[in-house]
């Protein structure tokens, strides 16, 4: 079945401005923020603002022009928090949850950035 966007999601509002957020960087296809609940110093999500599920639906459906522009701001965001290895760093963690097994509870695609501690193994 193909992905339905649900335009009442959270992440949706914040993007009409309809709640407010923490924003880190703005973009043109491209919005990032600070977690309402942080798992680490820095925990910043990652969102396109067109209107994908998951990483797959983003992956499929987004223009090369959306997908360039995230994951240049992942880049951004990564030196603007001083946790890119590249820059000096001390690392971060990368996450996206997606559907049901993946216990996604927000249903527009975001990639979890964490950083600020040592993160520990992944429970995989
Ligand atoms: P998921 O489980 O879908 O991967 O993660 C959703 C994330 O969104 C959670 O880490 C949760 O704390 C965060 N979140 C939920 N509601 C809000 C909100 O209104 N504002 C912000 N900034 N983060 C939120």
């Amino acid at each position: 079945m193909p992905y339905q966007y649900d335009d009442q999601n959270i992440f949706a509002k914040i993007l009409r401005g309809e709640i407010p957020n923490d924003t880190v960087l703005e973009t043109e296809h491209t919005l990032a923020f600070r977690d309402i609940a942080p798992k680490a110093p820095d925990h910043v999500l990652v969102i396109p603002k067109g209107p994908y599920v998951t990483l797959d639906h983003f992956c499929a459906e987004a223009s090369d022009a959306e997908i360039v522009d995230f994951h240049r701001a992942v880049a951004e965001i990564c030196k603007m928090i001083g946790a890119g290895p590249g820059h000096g760093g001390e690392g971060f963690r990368a996450i996206t949850n997606a559907g049901e097994n993946g216990v996604q509870e927000v249903p527009h695609y975001h990639l979890h950035i964490l950083a600020g501690r040592p993160l520990g193994p992944m429970l995989l």
